[in-house]
Protein backbone atom coordinates (compact mmCIF):
# COMPACT_ATOMS: atom_id res chain seq x y z
CA UNK A 1 0.00 0.00 0.00
CA UNK A 2 1.65 3.52 -0.74
CA UNK A 3 1.89 6.13 1.77
CA UNK A 4 0.96 10.05 1.27
CA UNK A 5 1.81 12.88 3.49
CA UNK A 6 -1.15 15.38 2.73
CA UNK A 7 -0.04 19.12 3.62
CA UNK A 8 -0.74 22.42 3.09
CA UNK A 9 0.57 25.89 3.00
CA UNK A 10 -1.34 27.96 5.35
CA UNK A 11 0.83 28.66 8.80
CA UNK A 12 -1.62 30.93 10.66
CA UNK A 13 1.37 32.41 12.40
CA UNK A 14 2.47 33.35 9.33
CA UNK A 15 -0.63 35.76 9.00
CA UNK A 16 -0.44 38.13 12.06
CA UNK A 17 -3.86 39.34 11.61
CA UNK A 18 -5.68 35.83 11.21
CA UNK A 19 -3.58 34.94 14.71
CA UNK A 20 -4.67 37.88 16.39
CA UNK A 21 -7.96 36.93 14.95
CA UNK A 22 -7.84 33.53 16.48
CA UNK A 23 -10.62 31.98 14.53
CA UNK A 24 -8.58 29.39 12.09
CA UNK A 25 -10.95 26.60 10.25
CA UNK A 26 -9.56 23.13 9.04
CA UNK A 27 -7.71 22.65 6.26
CA UNK A 28 -11.37 21.27 4.26
CA UNK A 29 -10.03 20.64 1.02
CA UNK A 30 -7.25 19.17 2.06
CA UNK A 31 -8.62 16.29 4.16
CA UNK A 32 -11.74 15.71 0.82
CA UNK A 33 -8.63 15.27 -1.06
CA UNK A 34 -7.45 12.66 1.44
CA UNK A 35 -10.72 10.92 2.23
CA UNK A 36 -10.92 9.93 -1.70
CA UNK A 37 -7.07 8.51 -1.75
CA UNK A 38 -8.08 6.28 1.77
CA UNK A 39 -11.27 5.49 0.02
CA UNK A 40 -8.84 3.74 -2.77
CA UNK A 41 -6.42 1.68 -0.28
CA UNK A 42 -3.83 4.65 0.29
CA UNK A 43 -2.44 4.78 3.13
CA UNK A 44 -2.92 8.59 4.03
CA UNK A 45 -2.00 11.04 6.46
CA UNK A 46 -1.75 14.61 7.86
CA UNK A 47 0.08 17.20 8.55
CA UNK A 48 -1.89 19.97 9.34
CA UNK A 49 0.24 23.26 9.01
CA UNK A 50 -2.21 25.49 10.68
CA UNK A 51 -0.71 25.54 14.30
CA UNK A 52 3.22 25.29 13.18
CA UNK A 53 6.29 28.14 13.69
CA UNK A 54 8.18 27.17 10.49
CA UNK A 55 8.11 24.74 7.52
CA UNK A 56 11.07 23.05 8.79
CA UNK A 57 8.85 20.69 11.30
CA UNK A 58 7.39 18.84 8.26
CA UNK A 59 10.95 16.97 8.19
CA UNK A 60 10.12 15.07 11.68
CA UNK A 61 6.74 14.08 10.53
CA UNK A 62 8.67 12.77 7.09
CA UNK A 63 11.26 11.48 8.88
CA UNK A 64 9.01 8.94 11.26
CA UNK A 65 7.88 6.78 8.92
CA UNK A 66 8.32 6.77 4.95
CA UNK A 67 6.11 8.21 2.77
CA UNK A 68 5.83 7.72 -1.29
CA UNK A 69 4.24 10.83 -1.72
CA UNK A 70 4.04 13.76 -0.84
CA UNK A 71 0.82 15.92 -1.43
CA UNK A 72 0.82 19.86 -1.14
CA UNK A 73 -2.97 20.36 -0.99
CA UNK A 74 -4.03 23.62 0.08
CA UNK A 75 -7.78 24.16 0.74
CA UNK A 76 -9.53 25.77 -2.13
CA UNK A 77 -12.39 26.60 -0.01
CA UNK A 78 -10.85 29.23 2.41
CA UNK A 79 -10.69 32.97 0.99
CA UNK A 80 -7.27 33.21 2.77
CA UNK A 81 -6.06 30.39 0.47
CA UNK A 82 -7.55 32.00 -2.33
CA UNK A 83 -5.08 35.47 -1.88
CA UNK A 84 -1.92 33.61 -2.47
CA UNK A 85 -0.20 35.38 0.21
CA UNK A 86 3.50 34.97 -0.60
CA UNK A 87 4.46 34.07 3.04
CA UNK A 88 2.56 30.98 2.68
CA UNK A 89 4.38 30.25 -1.17
CA UNK A 90 7.84 30.70 0.29
CA UNK A 91 6.76 28.05 2.84
CA UNK A 92 5.23 25.45 0.44
CA UNK A 93 8.63 25.98 -1.57
CA UNK A 94 10.54 25.58 1.61
CA UNK A 95 7.98 21.94 2.35
CA UNK A 96 8.85 20.93 -1.34
CA UNK A 97 12.61 21.61 -1.00
CA UNK A 98 12.73 19.00 2.25
CA UNK A 99 9.92 16.19 1.05
CA UNK A 100 12.40 16.54 -2.03
CA UNK A 101 15.49 15.30 -0.31
CA UNK A 102 13.37 13.00 1.99
CA UNK A 103 13.28 11.08 -1.51
CA UNK A 104 9.08 11.51 -1.83
CA UNK A 105 7.30 12.32 -4.60
CA UNK A 106 6.07 15.81 -4.16
CA UNK A 107 2.18 16.73 -5.99
CA UNK A 108 1.13 20.48 -5.34
CA UNK A 109 -2.73 21.65 -5.57
CA UNK A 110 -3.65 25.35 -4.78
CA UNK A 111 -5.17 28.21 -6.45
CA UNK A 112 -1.26 29.75 -6.37
CA UNK A 113 0.13 26.92 -7.92
CA UNK A 114 -2.72 26.27 -11.00
CA UNK A 115 -1.66 30.28 -11.58
CA UNK A 116 2.07 29.49 -11.07
CA UNK A 117 3.04 26.13 -11.55
CA UNK A 118 6.42 27.06 -13.44
CA UNK A 119 7.51 28.57 -10.46
CA UNK A 120 6.16 25.80 -8.36
CA UNK A 121 7.89 23.16 -10.73
CA UNK A 122 11.16 24.74 -10.76
CA UNK A 123 11.08 25.21 -6.91
CA UNK A 124 11.06 21.43 -6.86
CA UNK A 125 7.26 19.82 -7.15
CA UNK A 126 7.18 17.07 -9.69
CA UNK A 127 3.91 17.44 -10.16
CA UNK A 128 0.95 20.70 -10.03
CA UNK A 129 -2.31 19.83 -10.50
CA UNK A 130 -4.33 22.44 -12.40
CA UNK A 131 -8.11 23.33 -11.11
CA UNK A 132 -10.19 20.57 -9.17
CA UNK A 133 -7.68 18.27 -7.86
CA UNK A 134 -9.31 14.66 -6.56
CA UNK A 135 -9.35 12.78 -9.39
CA UNK A 136 -6.47 14.41 -11.03
CA UNK A 137 -4.61 13.21 -8.06
CA UNK A 138 -5.62 9.42 -7.93
CA UNK A 139 -5.20 9.07 -11.35
CA UNK A 140 -1.76 10.23 -11.34
CA UNK A 141 -0.74 8.30 -8.00
CA UNK A 142 -2.32 5.33 -9.65
CA UNK A 143 -0.30 5.38 -12.60
CA UNK A 144 2.70 6.18 -10.69
CA UNK A 145 2.20 3.54 -8.57
CA UNK A 146 1.73 1.55 -11.29
CA UNK A 147 5.45 2.34 -12.52
CA UNK A 148 3.98 4.28 -15.34
CA UNK A 149 5.58 7.31 -17.16
CA UNK A 150 3.41 9.01 -19.43
CA UNK A 151 1.61 11.33 -17.85
CA UNK A 152 0.29 13.33 -21.23
CA UNK A 153 -3.14 11.20 -20.61
CA UNK A 154 -3.58 12.63 -16.86
CA UNK A 155 -6.11 15.92 -17.53
CA UNK A 156 -5.62 18.66 -15.10
CA UNK A 157 -1.77 18.31 -14.73
CA UNK A 158 1.59 20.12 -15.06
CA UNK A 159 4.87 18.29 -15.01
CA UNK A 160 8.48 18.89 -16.50
CA UNK A 161 9.33 16.64 -19.32
CA UNK A 162 12.86 16.41 -21.09
CA UNK A 163 13.92 20.07 -19.39
CA UNK A 164 10.17 21.69 -21.33
CA UNK A 165 7.10 21.91 -19.05
CA UNK A 166 4.21 20.28 -20.19
CA UNK A 167 0.43 21.17 -19.33
CA UNK A 168 -2.55 19.10 -19.90
CA UNK A 169 -5.52 20.00 -21.02
CA UNK A 170 -7.74 20.73 -18.34
CA UNK A 171 -10.35 18.21 -16.59
CA UNK A 172 -14.13 19.46 -16.51
CA UNK A 173 -15.07 19.96 -12.75
CA UNK A 174 -17.06 17.33 -11.03
CA UNK A 175 -20.73 17.42 -10.92
CA UNK A 176 -21.62 14.61 -8.59
CA UNK A 177 -20.31 16.23 -5.50
CA UNK A 178 -22.60 13.32 -3.22
CA UNK A 179 -19.95 10.92 -4.93
CA UNK A 180 -17.59 12.03 -2.78
CA UNK A 181 -16.33 10.62 0.28
CA UNK A 182 -17.18 12.72 3.49
CA UNK A 183 -13.81 14.79 4.34
CA UNK A 184 -11.22 12.55 6.73
CA UNK A 185 -12.00 14.75 9.70
CA UNK A 186 -10.57 12.42 12.20
CA UNK A 187 -6.89 12.95 10.42
CA UNK A 188 -7.54 16.22 12.54
CA UNK A 189 -6.32 17.47 15.71
CA UNK A 190 -9.85 18.86 15.93
CA UNK A 191 -8.76 20.13 19.82
CA UNK A 192 -6.61 22.45 19.10
CA UNK A 193 -9.17 24.14 16.96
CA UNK A 194 -11.38 24.07 19.64
CA UNK A 195 -9.15 25.56 22.13
CA UNK A 196 -7.92 28.55 19.71
CA UNK A 197 -12.06 29.43 18.77
CA UNK A 198 -13.03 28.98 22.61
CA UNK A 199 -9.91 31.21 23.98
CA UNK A 200 -10.84 34.18 21.42
CA UNK A 201 -14.65 33.70 20.44
CA UNK A 202 -16.18 31.58 23.10
CA UNK A 203 -17.47 29.38 20.82
CA UNK A 204 -16.45 26.64 18.38
CA UNK A 205 -17.33 26.58 14.82
CA UNK A 206 -16.38 23.85 12.04
CA UNK A 207 -17.10 24.80 8.28
CA UNK A 208 -18.40 22.53 5.64
CA UNK A 209 -18.62 22.97 1.87
CA UNK A 210 -22.36 22.57 0.16
CA UNK A 211 -21.48 23.46 -3.44
CA UNK A 212 -18.48 24.51 -5.62
CA UNK A 213 -18.06 27.10 -8.15
CA UNK A 214 -19.67 30.22 -8.70
CA UNK A 215 -21.50 31.05 -12.00
CA UNK A 216 -21.43 34.78 -11.46
CA UNK A 217 -18.25 37.54 -13.54
CA UNK A 218 -17.77 39.81 -11.28
CA UNK A 219 -14.65 40.87 -13.05
CA UNK A 220 -12.09 40.85 -10.11
CA UNK A 221 -12.98 37.15 -8.57
CA UNK A 222 -10.59 34.71 -9.82
CA UNK A 223 -12.20 30.99 -9.75
CA UNK A 224 -8.81 28.70 -10.56
CA UNK A 225 -9.95 25.69 -8.56
CA UNK A 226 -13.92 24.73 -8.42
CA UNK A 227 -14.33 27.67 -11.86
CA UNK A 228 -17.75 28.83 -13.30
CA UNK A 229 -20.20 25.73 -13.07
CA UNK A 230 -22.25 25.71 -10.13
CA UNK A 231 -22.50 22.02 -8.27
CA UNK A 232 -24.03 21.37 -5.50
CA UNK A 233 -24.54 18.75 -2.75
CA UNK A 234 -27.86 17.21 -1.93
CA UNK A 235 -29.51 18.62 1.04
CA UNK A 236 -29.61 14.57 2.74
CA UNK A 237 -26.03 14.56 1.90
CA UNK A 238 -25.13 17.43 3.55
CA UNK A 239 -27.67 16.77 6.70
CA UNK A 240 -25.60 13.16 6.89
CA UNK A 241 -22.23 15.68 7.40
CA UNK A 242 -23.97 17.58 9.89
CA UNK A 243 -24.71 15.07 11.78
CA UNK A 244 -21.82 13.71 11.59
CA UNK A 245 -19.88 16.34 12.67
CA UNK A 246 -22.22 17.08 15.74
CA UNK A 247 -21.89 13.80 17.19
CA UNK A 248 -17.85 13.32 16.61
CA UNK A 249 -17.41 17.06 17.58
CA UNK A 250 -20.30 18.95 19.27
CA UNK A 251 -19.40 21.93 17.55
CA UNK A 252 -21.68 24.90 18.49
CA UNK A 253 -21.55 26.95 15.12
CA UNK A 254 -20.61 26.01 10.77
CA UNK A 255 -19.31 28.03 8.48
CA UNK A 256 -21.00 27.26 5.30
CA UNK A 257 -17.99 28.15 3.16
CA UNK A 258 -19.65 27.82 -0.40
CA UNK A 259 -18.66 31.13 -2.50
CA UNK A 260 -22.51 31.15 -2.82
CA UNK A 261 -24.82 29.60 -0.73
CA UNK A 262 -28.08 27.43 -1.43
CA UNK A 263 -28.30 28.93 -5.09
CA UNK A 264 -30.33 26.09 -6.31
CA UNK A 265 -33.93 27.03 -6.24
CA UNK A 266 -35.66 25.60 -3.26
CA UNK A 267 -32.46 23.95 -2.15
CA UNK A 268 -32.63 26.20 1.41
CA UNK A 269 -36.13 25.11 1.74
CA UNK A 270 -35.35 21.12 1.72
CA UNK A 271 -32.43 21.97 4.10
CA UNK A 272 -34.86 23.46 6.22
CA UNK A 273 -37.41 20.77 6.46
CA UNK A 274 -35.21 17.60 7.09
CA UNK A 275 -33.13 19.99 9.68
CA UNK A 276 -36.35 20.29 11.20
CA UNK A 277 -37.62 16.84 10.49
CA UNK A 278 -34.76 15.33 12.24
CA UNK A 279 -35.29 18.18 14.71
CA UNK A 280 -31.54 19.54 13.93
CA UNK A 281 -31.03 22.75 16.00
CA UNK A 282 -27.41 24.36 14.01
CA UNK A 283 -26.17 27.68 14.02
CA UNK A 284 -24.44 29.07 10.95
CA UNK A 285 -22.90 31.44 8.81
CA UNK A 286 -22.83 31.86 4.95
CA UNK A 287 -21.97 34.08 1.79
CA UNK A 288 -24.24 34.90 -0.75
CA UNK A 289 -25.56 38.11 -3.19
CA UNK A 290 -27.35 40.77 -2.65
CA UNK A 291 -29.72 40.53 -5.36
CA UNK A 292 -30.67 36.34 -4.30
CA UNK A 293 -31.72 37.93 -0.74
CA UNK A 294 -33.88 40.40 -1.83
CA UNK A 295 -36.19 37.40 -1.93
CA UNK A 296 -38.66 37.17 1.49
CA UNK A 297 -39.01 33.28 0.77
CA UNK A 298 -35.40 32.43 0.81
CA UNK A 299 -34.10 34.65 3.37
CA UNK A 300 -37.27 33.02 5.78
CA UNK A 301 -36.00 29.30 5.24
CA UNK A 302 -32.26 30.87 5.88
CA UNK A 303 -33.69 32.02 8.98
CA UNK A 304 -35.35 29.10 9.82
CA UNK A 305 -32.64 26.52 9.23
CA UNK A 306 -30.15 28.62 11.50
CA UNK A 307 -28.71 31.10 9.80
CA UNK A 308 -27.43 33.69 11.26
CA UNK A 309 -25.11 35.83 9.57
CA UNK A 310 -24.92 36.47 5.60
CA UNK A 311 -21.61 37.40 4.66
CA UNK A 312 -22.44 39.70 1.06
CA UNK A 313 -20.04 41.48 -1.49
CA UNK A 314 -21.75 44.76 -1.03
CA UNK A 315 -18.33 45.88 -2.30
CA UNK A 316 -18.81 49.56 -3.26
CA UNK A 317 -22.00 52.06 -2.64
CA UNK A 318 -21.29 54.03 -6.10
CA UNK A 319 -23.65 51.71 -8.51
CA UNK A 320 -21.12 52.82 -11.00
CA UNK A 321 -18.23 50.70 -9.84
CA UNK A 322 -20.90 48.23 -8.93
CA UNK A 323 -21.20 48.31 -13.08
CA UNK A 324 -17.58 48.65 -13.67
CA UNK A 325 -16.74 45.62 -11.72
CA UNK A 326 -19.68 43.51 -13.44
CA UNK A 327 -20.91 42.57 -9.87
CA UNK A 328 -24.91 42.24 -11.40
CA UNK A 329 -26.18 44.15 -8.55
CA UNK A 330 -28.02 46.95 -7.92
CA UNK A 331 -27.59 49.28 -4.72
CA UNK A 332 -31.28 49.00 -4.13
CA UNK A 333 -31.04 45.04 -4.18
CA UNK A 334 -28.11 45.97 -1.49
CA UNK A 335 -30.13 48.07 0.94
CA UNK A 336 -33.43 45.47 0.33
CA UNK A 337 -31.71 42.38 1.35
CA UNK A 338 -29.72 44.38 4.37
CA UNK A 339 -33.58 44.91 5.64
CA UNK A 340 -35.26 41.85 4.89
CA UNK A 341 -32.18 39.80 6.66
CA UNK A 342 -32.67 42.17 9.88
CA UNK A 343 -36.51 42.01 10.17
CA UNK A 344 -36.16 38.09 9.93
CA UNK A 345 -33.52 37.60 12.83
CA UNK A 346 -30.07 37.38 10.51
CA UNK A 347 -27.13 39.92 10.92
CA UNK A 348 -26.06 41.11 7.45
CA UNK A 349 -21.91 41.52 6.71
CA UNK A 350 -20.79 43.18 4.03
CA UNK A 351 -17.23 42.76 2.16
CA UNK A 352 -16.22 46.39 1.10
CA UNK A 353 -13.16 47.09 -1.89
CA UNK A 354 -11.94 50.36 -1.95
CA UNK A 355 -9.38 51.05 -5.38
CA UNK A 356 -10.94 49.88 -8.08
CA UNK A 357 -10.11 51.08 -11.39
CA UNK A 358 -12.23 54.68 -11.76
CA UNK A 359 -13.53 54.56 -8.50
CA UNK A 360 -13.42 58.76 -6.96
CA UNK A 361 -13.80 60.50 -3.81
CA UNK A 362 -17.09 60.57 -5.01
CA UNK A 363 -18.10 57.07 -4.91
CA UNK A 364 -16.00 56.46 -2.03
CA UNK A 365 -17.91 59.00 -0.34
CA UNK A 366 -21.09 57.08 -1.67
CA UNK A 367 -19.62 53.63 -0.16
CA UNK A 368 -19.37 55.24 3.45
CA UNK A 369 -22.96 56.90 3.27
CA UNK A 370 -23.86 52.89 2.42
CA UNK A 371 -22.37 52.11 5.16
CA UNK A 372 -23.53 54.40 7.74
CA UNK A 373 -26.99 53.87 6.57
CA UNK A 374 -27.23 50.06 6.78
CA UNK A 375 -25.36 49.75 9.82
CA UNK A 376 -24.39 45.91 8.57
CA UNK A 377 -23.38 43.65 11.68
CA UNK A 378 -19.80 43.79 10.41
CA UNK A 379 -17.53 44.82 7.61
CA UNK A 380 -14.65 43.26 5.76
CA UNK A 381 -12.65 45.90 4.17
CA UNK A 382 -10.30 45.47 1.48
CA UNK A 383 -8.34 47.07 -1.68
CA UNK A 384 -8.97 45.90 -4.87
CA UNK A 385 -6.78 42.60 -5.80
CA UNK A 386 -5.30 41.90 -9.01
CA UNK A 387 -5.54 37.75 -9.55
CA UNK A 388 -4.66 36.15 -12.32
CA UNK A 389 -7.39 35.00 -14.38
CA UNK A 390 -9.47 37.91 -14.01
CA UNK A 391 -10.16 40.33 -16.86
CA UNK A 392 -9.33 42.70 -13.85
CA UNK A 393 -6.07 41.33 -13.66
CA UNK A 394 -5.21 42.00 -17.24
CA UNK A 395 -6.71 45.50 -17.15
CA UNK A 396 -3.59 46.42 -14.64
CA UNK A 397 -1.41 44.06 -15.59
CA UNK A 398 1.15 46.46 -17.02
CA UNK A 399 0.97 48.53 -13.98
CA UNK A 400 2.10 45.85 -11.12
CA UNK A 401 5.83 46.01 -11.55
CA UNK A 402 7.91 43.54 -9.23
CA UNK A 403 4.66 43.42 -6.73
CA UNK A 404 1.44 41.05 -7.44
CA UNK A 405 0.48 39.43 -4.16
CA UNK A 406 0.44 40.45 -0.53
CA UNK A 407 2.89 39.15 2.15
CA UNK A 408 -0.28 38.53 4.32
CA UNK A 409 -3.80 39.21 4.29
CA UNK A 410 -3.69 42.63 6.21
CA UNK A 411 -1.19 44.68 3.90
CA UNK A 412 -3.85 46.03 2.00
CA UNK A 413 -1.15 47.54 -0.21
CA UNK A 414 -2.73 48.62 -3.57
CA UNK A 415 -0.54 47.21 -6.00
CA UNK A 416 -1.44 49.44 -9.14
CA UNK A 417 -1.55 53.09 -9.78
CA UNK A 418 -5.02 54.60 -8.81
CA UNK A 419 -6.63 57.86 -7.98
CA UNK A 420 -5.16 57.99 -4.45
CA UNK A 421 -2.09 56.60 -3.10
CA UNK A 422 -1.52 53.89 -1.73
CA UNK A 423 -0.72 55.23 1.77
CA UNK A 424 -4.38 56.85 1.26
CA UNK A 425 -6.28 53.01 0.95
CA UNK A 426 -4.70 51.90 3.99
CA UNK A 427 -5.71 55.09 6.09
CA UNK A 428 -8.72 54.85 4.48
CA UNK A 429 -9.59 51.56 6.14
CA UNK A 430 -8.78 52.56 9.37
CA UNK A 431 -10.96 55.70 8.87
CA UNK A 432 -13.90 53.51 7.56
CA UNK A 433 -13.52 51.28 10.31
CA UNK A 434 -13.41 54.03 12.80
CA UNK A 435 -16.75 55.94 11.51
CA UNK A 436 -18.45 51.89 11.11
CA UNK A 437 -18.21 51.83 14.94
CA UNK A 438 -19.32 55.78 15.59
CA UNK A 439 -21.86 54.96 13.64
CA UNK A 440 -22.83 51.90 15.43
CA UNK A 441 -22.48 53.40 19.02
CA UNK A 442 -24.48 56.60 17.79
CA UNK A 443 -27.31 54.00 17.08
CA UNK A 444 -26.99 52.40 20.70
CA UNK A 445 -27.18 55.59 21.96
CA UNK A 446 -30.27 56.71 20.09
CA UNK A 447 -32.32 52.75 21.24
CA UNK A 448 -30.47 53.90 24.38
CA UNK A 449 -32.72 57.15 24.94
CA UNK A 450 -35.42 56.19 23.06
CA UNK A 451 -36.30 52.67 25.11
CA UNK A 452 -33.95 53.14 28.73
CA UNK A 453 -35.62 50.22 30.05
CA UNK A 454 -35.50 47.31 27.63
CA UNK A 455 -31.59 47.87 26.27
CA UNK A 456 -29.05 45.18 27.34
CA UNK A 457 -25.80 45.26 29.36
CA UNK A 458 -23.88 45.09 25.51
CA UNK A 459 -25.78 48.26 24.24
CA UNK A 460 -25.01 49.91 27.14
CA UNK A 461 -21.58 49.39 26.77
CA UNK A 462 -21.52 50.34 22.74
CA UNK A 463 -23.40 53.42 23.59
CA UNK A 464 -20.50 54.77 25.58
CA UNK A 465 -17.91 53.38 23.27
CA UNK A 466 -19.20 56.73 21.35
CA UNK A 467 -16.63 58.81 23.80
CA UNK A 468 -14.02 57.30 22.15
CA UNK A 469 -15.09 56.52 18.69
CA UNK A 470 -16.02 60.02 17.91
CA UNK A 471 -12.58 61.51 18.24
CA UNK A 472 -10.68 58.53 17.11
CA UNK A 473 -12.81 59.13 13.73
CA UNK A 474 -12.09 62.57 14.15
CA UNK A 475 -8.68 62.25 14.21
CA UNK A 476 -8.62 59.11 11.37
CA UNK A 477 -10.44 61.43 9.18
CA UNK A 478 -7.56 64.78 9.84
CA UNK A 479 -5.24 62.17 8.09
CA UNK A 480 -7.06 60.70 5.94
CA UNK A 481 -7.42 64.46 4.25
CA UNK A 482 -4.13 65.13 4.51
CA UNK A 483 -3.10 61.85 2.44
CA UNK A 484 -6.24 63.11 -0.05
CA UNK A 485 -4.37 66.36 -0.02
CA UNK A 486 -0.61 65.42 -0.73
S1 LIG B 1 -20.56 36.28 -6.74
FE1 LIG B 1 -18.81 36.12 -5.36
S2 LIG B 1 -17.80 34.19 -5.90
FE2 LIG B 1 -19.20 34.70 -7.56
S3 LIG B 1 -17.96 35.80 -9.07
FE3 LIG B 1 -18.88 37.34 -7.73
S4 LIG B 1 -17.38 37.68 -6.09
FE4 LIG B 1 -16.84 35.77 -7.12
Amino acid sequence: MKRILFSHSYFLRFDPKQWALGQPYPPLGTIYAAALMRNNSYDVSLFDTMFCSHPDSVKNELRKSKRDFFVLYDDGFNYLTKMCLTNMREAAFSMCKIAKAEGCTIIVSSSDSTDRYEQYLNEGADFVIIGEAEHTLLELTDHLSAGLNDFNSIRGLAFIKDGNIVKTPGRPVLKELDQLPLPAWDLVDINAYREMWLKHAGYFSLNMSTTRGCPFKCNWCAKPIYGNRYNSRSPENVLAEIKMLKANFQMDHIWFCDDIFGLKPGWVQQLAVLLQQENIKIRFKIQSRADLLADEATVQALAASGCENVWIGAESGSQKVLDAMDKGIMIAQIREATQLMKENGIKPSFFIQFGYPGELKEDIRLTINMINELLPFEIGISVSYPLPGTSFYEKVKADLKKKTNWTDSDEMALMFSNTFPPSYYKQLHKYVHQNYHKHLAKNSLVNLLNNPFSVDIKSIRKAVSMLYHAPATLIEGIKLKKLEEA
